[in-house]
């Protein structure tokens, strides 16, 4: 395998993409490639085998659905490309990103297929024909087993977070699905880490591969206050706002976002809330640019939100805050966004917005540049209330001091005798006019606040799966439930004797309270099954947020697993067929001993996952 690391930022039309794919990226907003895909597209779109080192936030999925899109030929209703993914969320991530590559070609089809999902709406959609076919392991080997699924015009297979499949023990099934591909064709695997038994896997199925890693070289960072807010409960533009607000010495802020469609509907929104504020992209010609950097300069403008082709090289001393609303690719591109503050010997502050999905990018940053990014505490609606009164008493007292209030002092005094009331009612009345275009206090609820990320590369030691893809509902800032993290807690596992080994403890979300009904499954400690493979087969296939998910106990050959009272008939019945380790669990509810403490009440409606919308 030759290793190289991704550093070049090309243009896109280097890579050899077709014109039309070219158009497609302009009408999305893409600018220039992230260095994984500038490294990735040209050798994908040789045909060659590939081994991508590269988390969530790099560009990852389109450094291989790109090249994907080019090798589809619409005309042949067969599935040309299978990529496998661990969770449904990424399934879906992965397929909406394959569509929106596929503006510009008419016809074109893209399946997720996953677990928890109607067999009947799936083999419908096969059956009309998807050029590519993004699923999970365990439903995709149940399709291909049916001879639903079809991988004879398979031209290419992705193995995306292939890492994570294998944390929630999904490899023996990605290699049983591997075992019945075509023996010609293409295959790339992206993984943020590299495990044995990952490079054990590309070396037994993948031909000759090239292997690029981002480059993650140690920088220094200049003297800058660095912090990051964990995205959740709250969109992020109010979260822009509510922290612009509150932030101390803030006078300019340089806004970094990914597109350039972005740009201008984030300067846009800004500049409806009151900001001056506008976009710098790769569409302004030298002297737009020139002109919108002069603004800020002089203060005409306060916010820029730009990409960072356009943005390099920015010096504005008056640039207090930089703000990563869109997290970069890597470090050095972090690095170069946070130099265009704390210039000309003036403090600078760092504000980086990140998902949950986006931790290990977040720590990759940190190990890279040596320095520690704190957490930001989202200011709360009486920190904002506070300021805005602050800034309004300064307001004040700035006019009292000022001359000639004579007149107004007179009518103020008028309207206290025609109305009766005293001076402070009257100015009391004032105020509130005053602050209708802004008001002081600001509506709505304060959101619950964020779980707390976990520390190395966020994922925990010893748990099963914790996914860092979390549903699209996160990102979006909703309380809506969601696929969860979970306790992570030691298990006993495995062991010699026959008794049941149990987990020490629930899941966080199964309360004394829950309801829970004990299932038994026929897959145990011979079948090499762990308490991980367990969880994550029933998480995906069932849709059930794994933390709702109670205790497991694991028998020689068969296992026990508690899930809420309550399961939704077609969760029960994806959950007879799906297989853990290739072995089908046949679950159904446990007549047997009582082999736990007693039965638990559930506290919630949270438990079933609201079913995605299909594509
Ligand atoms: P990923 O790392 O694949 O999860 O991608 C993260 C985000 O970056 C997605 O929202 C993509 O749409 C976006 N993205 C990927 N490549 C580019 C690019 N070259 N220019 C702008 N945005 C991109």
């Amino acid at each position: 395998m030759s290793s190289t690391e991704a550093t070049t930022a090309q243009s896109f039309a280097d890579l050899g993409l077709s014109a039309s794919l070219l158009k497609t990226l302009t009408d999305i907003g893409y600018e220039t490639p992230s260095p994984i895909q500038a490294e990735c597209i040209p050798i994908l779109l040789q045909g060659r085998d590939l081994i991508g080192q590269a988390q969530t936030g790099t560009g990852k999925t389109a450094a291989f659905a790109l090249p994907l899109m080019e090798q589809i030929d619409v005309k042949v209703t067969r599935p040309q490309a299978l990529v496998l993914t661990p969770t449904r969320e990424l399934a879906i991530q992965v397929a909406e990103a394959l569509q929106s590559y596929a503006k510009n070609l008419p016809g074109f089809h893209v399946l997720p297929i996953y677990g928890g999902q109607s067999y009947t709406i799936q083999l419908k959609q096969l059956a009309r024909g998807a050029h590519i076919v993004v699923g999970t392991p365990g439903r995709v080997m149940d399709h291909i087993e049916r001879k639903t699924l079809n991988l004879d015009h398979l031209k290419t297979m992705v193995l995306d977070e292939a890492d994570e499949m294998l944390r929630m023990g999904f490899i023996d099934d990605v290699e049983w699905i591997l075992e019945r591909t075509p023996a010609q064709h293409q295959t790339a695997l992206f993984s943020a880490t590299m495990p044995e038994q990952i490079r054990r896997v590309a070396q037994k199925y993948l031909v000759e591969p090239r292997e690029i890693k981002i480059k993650s070289a140690t920088t220094t960072v200049a003297a800058i206050r660095q912090v990051y807010w964990q995205v959740s409960g709250m969109h992020k533009l109010d979260a822009l706002t509510r922290i612009l607000e509150v932030e101390d010495n803030f006078d300019a802020a340089i806004i970094f976002v990914r597109t350039k469609n972005a740009t201008v509907e984030l300067a846009d929104k800004l500049s409806a809330r009151g900001y001056a504020a506008a976009a710098l992209n790769g569409d302004l010609n030298q002297q737009m640019r020139e002109r919108v950097i002069e603004q800020l300069k002089s203060g005409a403008l306060d916010i820029v939100v730009a990409t960072d082709v356009a943005a390099r090289g920015i010096d504005v001393p008056r640039v207090s805050h930089v703000v990563n609303y869109d997290i970069p690719y890597d470090t050095e591109a972090y690095v170069h966004r946070i130099g265009r503050t704390g210039r000309a010997g003036r403090t600078g502050n760092a504000i980086l917005f990140v998902a949950p999905r986006e931790v290990s990018m977040l720590r990759s940053i940190e190990r890279a540049t040596r320095s520690p990014i704190a957490p930001l505490t989202l200011p709360s609606r009486a920190d904002v209330t506070n300021k805005r009164v602050t800034d309004f008493k300064a307001s004040v007292a700035e006019v009292l001091n000022a001359e000639g209030l004579d007149f107004f002092s007179n009518i103020v005094s008028q309207i206290a005798e025609e109305q009766n009331v005293s001076a402070e009612e009257v100015a009391a009345a004032l105020a509130m006019m005053l602050q209708k275009g802004k008001p002081l206090q600001i509506p709505g609820e304060d959101p619950a606040p964020p779980r707390p990320m976990p520390a190395g590369d966020g994922r925990r030691p010893g748990g099963f799966g914790e996914r860092e893809r979390k549903p699209r509902t996160e990102e979006r800032g909703d309380n809506r439930p969601r696929f969860d993290d979970r306790a992570g807690k030691p298990r006993f596992e495995g062991g010699g004797d026959s008794r049941p080994r149990f987990e020490d403890k629930p899941r966080r979300a199964v309360t004394a309270s829950s309801e829970m009904i004990r299932y038994r499954i026929d897959v145990g400690r011979d079948h090499g099954v762990q308490v991980k493979d367990i969880v994550g087969a029933i998480a995906n296939e069932a849709g059930i947020e794994s933390r709702f998910i109670g205790r497991i106990g694991l028998y020689d050959e068969s296992s026990t697993v508690e899930l809420p009272a309550g399961m939704p008939a077609e969760a029960a019945n994806a959950l007879k067929r799906t297989r853990v380790r290739g072995v089908p669990i046949n679950m159904r509810p446990d007549e047997g001993r009582p082999d736990d403490g007693g039965e638990r009440k559930f506290d919630g409606e949270r438990k079933f996952k609201k079913k995605p919308a299909t594509h």
